[in-house]
């Protein structure tokens, strides 16, 4: 990764995590479920409104470090307006993207086009413990899509 695109990235997050989007609760969720990482003190509640397939609206809340709030920032606002599947396509992607496997180790080219503003999540790859918190948010959205209300 470039000096100038981790700066980037690292700017993205900084930005995200003092100002989160979708920070709060929804008045018409569907589907709801929380996230914990108690190795880093991180828990998140996802709410989902969730209509015709679609992921309506989407709220989140709790306490976290950066990583963990940006990241749930991010992911609002990557997957609202999203069919359920689209979500479900984009978190394997995000997975693979930073938790390669040695048999499916995508490239940051291959993957950062469609992955969009999340790409600025690949940083923690060099920081294992922090994959953690980065995917936090995403758990507790895939608990979410199964958890009606
Ligand atoms: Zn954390």
């Amino acid at each position: 990764m470039s000096d100038h695109l981790r700066e980037l990235y690292q700017e993205v997050i900084l930005d995200h995590s003092r100002n989160p989007k979708h920070f709060g609760t929804l008045a018409h969720a569907t589907h709801e479920a929380k996230g914990d990482n108690p190795t880093c003190g991180d828990r998140i509640s996802v709410q989902l409104e969730i209509d015709d397939g679609k992921i309506q609206d989407i709220a989140f809340t709790g306490e976290g470090c950066a990583i963990a709030k940006a990241s749930g920032s991010l992911m609002a606002e990557a997957v609202q307006g999203k069919t359920v599947e689209e979500v479900k396509k984009l978190w394997t992607d995000l997975q693979l993207f930073l938790e390669p496997t040695p048999h499916n180790s995508p490239t940051d080219t291959d993957t950062t086009a469609h992955l969009g503003k999340l790409a600025a999540l690949g940083g923690v790859r060099e920081f294992p413990s922090r994959i953690k918190c980065a995917t936090l948010s995403w758990h507790a959205l895939e608990h979410a899509l199964n958890d009606k209300i």
